[in-house]
């Protein structure tokens, strides 16, 4: 009978033009495995944890986040002194607390609770 053996050696140490070592273990990222001996395996797996703890710091990729502008309620733009969306509009106000609709307006939303649930809209607390 025949037996293969798959030798496998260290990849990094093969970069660095090193002896060939026997590689002891696989690490895994992005889809690649590296062979890794001994020693890389404990750096690799270090600069992968290093690696996770920075990125935790980050912020989610998906979906992307656009820069809220941080107009402070009750103020004016400066466009023409136009008033910002009074709380009232705000998506808050317009969510039906019963189903969680969304209407365009206030008053849309009134007319949502009125038909829908048969409610008004000071039947329901909203937020100030
Ligand atoms: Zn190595
Ligand atoms: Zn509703």
């Amino acid at each position: 009978m025949k037996q293969v053996i798959v030798q496998s050696f260290c990849d990094l140490c093969l970069a660095e033009d090193e002896d060939q070592i026997q590689a002891v273990g696989e690490e895994t990222m992005h889809g690649k495995v590296l062979d890794v001996c001994e020693q890389h395996r404990d750096r690799v797996r270090r600069m992968i944890r290093e690696l996770d703890e920075v990125f935790a710091l980050g912020t989610e990729a998906e979906p992307p986040q656009r820069p809220t502008r941080r107009v402070p309620p009750g103020s004016r733009t400066g466009m023409g002194g136009r008033p910002v969306l009074l709380l009232k509009e705000t998506l808050a106000w317009r969510t039906c607390p019963e189903c969680g609709h969304v209407a365009p307006t206030r008053s849309a939303t009134g007319q949502h609770v009125k038909q829908r649930h048969s409610k008004k809209l000071g039947d329901y607390e909203w937020p100030t």
